[in-house]
């Protein structure tokens, strides 16, 4: 019995030796890369634009409330009538142009979760551009009207007034503006049009499974400031946009507009959805005067989030009826009692944190954690009352906590992770605290203490535990790793919490939890600090040493169901130190795949021949 049970997860090991050894470069597994060249431009690339009154289109009308608290979840769209083929690049453009109002309307309605995530970078000699320190935004976008973020988190100190969009405003130093990161959702909100926008073919181009035709876009003279400049994909059936990339020009004074790289999702019949944006700016090459210099990820998801009622009722009375037919109907006991009022409040914190947008459903990640937090059990005979179940949260912040018997562990934690020992690490001092009964959260049995604003989550739930608890939980938690299978291993946790102490003092904000305890505070790492002097000592220069790995690469997130699954990824050779990248933000270069998976017979594509300069 003892150690008959535990099983290593295969299919995480396999999955973690190959992101361990693909953090070179996300796109490299590619079947066709194609040569995404950034656009020069170079009317944006100057920090201020030139003086004159801000254009409408580049300034939301005003910060509307997400009014989706109680609302009901919302039907799928029926997608668009099919088309007949177009002839000519001309009937192209009209048709993605049509397209991309088509999913501005259907999307109108929506308030999905957007997180953005920011890493300031400074040169260093030997790793090149790193982390300097971080900023963390998160907040519901509002579709409708005008694109806008509603935030999760209170506005720091240095202010979120001004409203401008494109990012930053520059009058004493750089502040970022939390819309600007998500304002390539659409490439115009107002005006995407043959009257504003010059349109020029340029060649056919495979972006994962599905094949694209690509255009220039350009505003033409005097169509005002802030317009779209760049290039897009068009998949080649539908003809929607899958992919933007480019920046806004010309900019308001004292603003910037950056760079930005946005990528849709099929995940609905006929509709492509923006899901993930990258920002870059930064210049490292000699002579350069570095003002700003930062790379972005910002996460769109949560555009179908599950609202309400359901058959809550109808599942109660099934069961009562069950427990009447049972032989002796008993009375709860005292001890009874409490375990059923503590279910009660960790199944009510679980619900409504998944319909905040927060936690994914139950998925596949849920089994490979279960099966790490089983293998902890059976190897130290902990027998529970209740299994422990285990969620992911949707969010990049390095964070575990948990509720009752369910262990939450975020998404950006998942995925830089090295191993499973790791993994298993993170999850023992969670299952320390269940193991030795510090519950909290039974309040929340109390359904009143659910009924907040989505955005009013962090101000509503928390779970952190008093340090003397946090003290218990670690010695606990070493004592099952220990026994466990993962007892070989914790030379690998050391490292881990090696690299995690040396980024520490530069990413407050990753390292920032919004519901559970903190990994470090006061630039120091706080968590299982009794392994953090076991194993070899840190070397960037030993290619095969992986301690921790860059974000993105682990767990991928349906934006429309907020479903989290393994990322699978072809291993990709580490060459240099700079290749490690340990908690650090990359492009996104997902692979685009039709709605269903096989793609049905194509339309055919348009010849090139066909004039393709549609704009002049
Ligand atoms: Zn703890």
């Amino acid at each position: 019995m003892r150690t008959s049970k535990w099983m290593f997860t295969a299919a995480l090991l396999a999955s973690l030796s190959a992101v361990a050894q693909q953090a070179a470069a996300p796109g490299a597994s590619q079947s066709a890369p194609p040569a995404a060249t950034p656009i020069a431009t170079p009317a944006a690339s100057s920090a201020a634009g030139p003086v004159g009154q801000p254009d409408q289109s580049a300034a939301p009308a005003s910060a509307q409330p997400a009014a989706t608290d109680g609302a009901q979840s919302q039907p799928t769209p029926a997608p668009p009538a099919p088309v007949a083929a177009p002839t000519t690049m001309d009937q192209v453009v009209n048709l993605f142009i049509q397209r991309e109002h088509g999913l501005m309307k259907v999307l109108a309605t929506r308030t999905p979760v957007v997180e953005t995530y920011l890493q300031n970078l400074t040169a260093d000699p030997q790793l090149g551009p790193v982390p300097s320190e971080d900023h963390y935004f998160l907040g519901r976008l509002d579709m409708g009207e005008t694109v806008d973020r509603k935030d999760y988190l209170k506005e720091d100190k240095e202010g979120m007034q001004s409203r401008l969009l494109g990012g930053l405003h520059k009058l004493y130093k750089v502040q970022y503006e939390p819309t600007g990161f998500s304002w390539m959702v659409y490439a115009d909100r107002t005006d995407f049009d043959r009257e504003h926008y010059d349109f020029a073919y340029i060649r056919r181009e495979f972006l994962g499974d599905v094949r694209c035709l690509v255009f220039d876009v350009k505003p033409k003279p005097k169509s005002g400031r802030g317009r779209f400049l760049g290039r897009v994909w068009v998949e080649d059936q539908d003809f929607n946009i899958v992919r933007l990339n480019g920046t806004y020009a010309p900019a308001p004074r004292n603003s910037y507009f950056f760079h930005m790289d946005s990528w849709r999702l099929n995940l609905i019949p006929g509709y492509w959805v923006p899901a993930f944006i990258y920002s870059e700016e930064g210049d490292f090459s000699a002579g350069v005067k570095n003002r700003l210099a930062f790379k972005a990820q910002t996460r769109i998801w949560g555009y179908d989030l599950k609202k309400g009622g359901k058959d809550d009722e109808l599942t109660n009375i099934r069961v009562d009826s069950v427990q009447d037919n049972s032989a002796a109907a008993q009375d709860a006991s005292p001890l009874q009692a409490e375990r059923v009022w503590q279910q009660q409040a960790e199944d009510n914190v679980i619900e409504r944190l998944t319909s905040a947008g927060l936690l994914a459903p139950e998925g596949d990640v849920d089994h490979i954690l279960q099966t790490v937090v089983n293998n902890l059990e059976v190897t130290n005979n902990i027998d529970l009352p209740r299994p422990v179940r285990t969620r992911v949260l949707l969010t990049a912040p390095l964070e575990t906590f948990s509720v009752g018997n369910t262990i939450v562990i975020s998404r950006g934690l998942i995925d830089v992770l090295p191993d499973e020992a790791s993994l298993a690490a993170v999850l023992s001092h969670e299952l320390a605290h269940i193991v030795l009964g510090h519950n909290l959260g039974s309040k929340y049995a109390f359904n009143d203490r659910m009924l907040f604003s989505d955005e009013g989550t962090y101000q509503n739930l928390g779970f952190k535990h008093i340090p003397e608890e946090e003290t218990a939980a670690d010695t606990k938690a070493i004592d099952l790793l220990k026994n466990s299978p993962y007892a070989q291993k914790l030379d690998n946790v050391g490292l881990f919490l090696k690299a995690l102490q040396q980024r520490t003092p530069q990413l407050n904000a990753l390292l920032t939890t919004h519901l559970g305890n903190q990994l470090a505070e006061n630039g120091t790492v706080n968590r299982l600090t009794a392994l953090s002097q076991q194993g070899p000592a840190l070397d960037v220069n030993k290619l095969d040493q992986i301690a921790a790995l860059p974000l993105g690469g682990r767990i991928k997130i349906n934006p429309w169901d907020d479903k989290a699954e393994m990322v699978k990824t072809a291993p990709v050779a580490i060459t240099s130190a700079r290749d490690k990248m340990p908690f650090e933000v990359t492009p996104f270069y997902p692979r685009l795949s039709r709605f269903g998976g096989n793609a049905p017979a194509q339309a055919p594509a348009p010849a090139t021949a066909a004039n393709a300069n549609t704009g002049n």
